[in-house]
């Protein structure tokens, strides 16, 4: 590999709030457990008119992951492209700008997602500056879970064009079950976000699951309202995946339900995507039930401890709850 002082921040990794201080470029492990930056797939998106780079790992283990594959990168057990150097990405998007078919799309802005982009910050910086050698007014966007220290925050606000912040939950013992990890450091940042630069927040949202965080939502909402009652919110309709597999979506009532609470709390840019027709709308269930009901899945899974906390849980090395592909399971 050539020049890679840009990852010297991986060999006492802070970027987030666990602040493991691991030595990434060792091979030692932190929460996220991931090492260098690897990219898991590139491609175009037609809506955002991105070349988007789909990174691995991830700073949480939530029980509802769509993307568990990789977001839980390696411990689930598939493979990716791998490490990408920033001059071979870099050289790749360039040339997808100048195909036709990216032309005709109209493609012209950089992506990246995931897993979580924030663990891989410094290799963002990297492929972001040698863009912009190139394309100085290139428009950049994040997907996060906006888990990550104030300094890194402020660095991915600075790089980025805008962002995409997924609260989970509200409730500090609802985001730990739902997470693994605490609700503090993403409030702090999306208020920084949302006060300091509001042209960058292309939206919050959460994803819906009924009889789990569905009762956050209005508190999500008039944490919001409480910033800026412009902020825009959506609310996407939870598909079963990962330790849900079994879990029923939401019903369009729920979400239409949910949009108008969002509205009465004094959020006015609410909307949400997606619903189940089989979905379902629970009502006169309590906040401890979802609780209740969340350490169920997570029991199920092989998660036994309650508090949940991957960053102090002894086990984060080797978590019980991934869910392996069944057929591995074959003699
Ligand atoms: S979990 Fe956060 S602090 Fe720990 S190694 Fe990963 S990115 Fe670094
Ligand atoms: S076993 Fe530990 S690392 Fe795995 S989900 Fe539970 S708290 Fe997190």
């Amino acid at each position: 590999m050539n020049n890679q002082r840009y990852l010297n921040d991986l060999k006492n990794c802070q970027l987030c709030p666990w602040k493991c201080g691991v030595n990434r470029l060792a091979g030692e492990g932190g929460v996220c457990r991931v090492g260098l930056p690897e990219v898991a797939y590139t491609g175009l998106t037609q809506v955002l008119k991105t070349f988007a780079v789909t990174l691995l790992g991830c700073s949480f283990r939530c029980i509802y992951c769509n993307a568990y594959r990789i977001s839980q990168y390696p411990d689930s057990g598939w493979m990716y492209r791998g490490y990408v150097q920033p001059d071979v990405l870099v050289h790749e998007a360039l040339s997808v700008f100048k195909t036709n078919f990216a032309q005709k799309m109209g493609v012209e802005k950089l992506s990246f997602t995931g897993g979580e982009p924030a663990i891989h910050t410094p290799y963002l910086e990297e492929v972001v500056a040698q863009m912009r050698e190139q394309l100085p007014d290139l428009e950049v966007g994040l997907a996060t879970n906006g888990f990550c220290t104030p300094q890194t925050m402020k660095r991915l606000v600075k790089l980025s064009s805008y962002l995409n912040f997924e609260i989970k939950a509200f409730d500090p013992e609802l985001h730990y079950a739902v997470t693994g990890a605490p609700i503090e450091p993403i409030l702090e940042n999306a208020k920084f976000i949302a006060s300091e630069n509001p042209e960058k927040i292309r939206v919050f949202r959460t994803v819906v699951i009924p009889g789990v965080n569905d009762l956050e939502v209005p508190k999500i909402a008039n944490f919001l309202q409480d910033i800026d009652p412009d902020l825009p919110y959506r609310l996407v309709g939870f598909r079963p995946h990962f330790l849900l597999y079994y879990h029923p979506g939401p019903s369009r009532n729920l979400m239409h339900k949910l949009v108008e609470e969002c509205k009465e709390a004094g959020l006015k840019n609410v909307d949400y995507s997606g619903y189940s027709p089989d979905g379902t709308l629970i009502t006169g269930y309590s906040f401890n039930n979802r609780l209740k009901n969340t350490y169920n899945f997570l029991n199920q899974a092989g998660c036994y401890r309650r508090p949940r906390n991957c960053g102090s849980c002894p086990e984060n090395q080797y978590c019980p709850a991934i869910i392996m592909e069944p057929w591995t399971n074959l003699p």
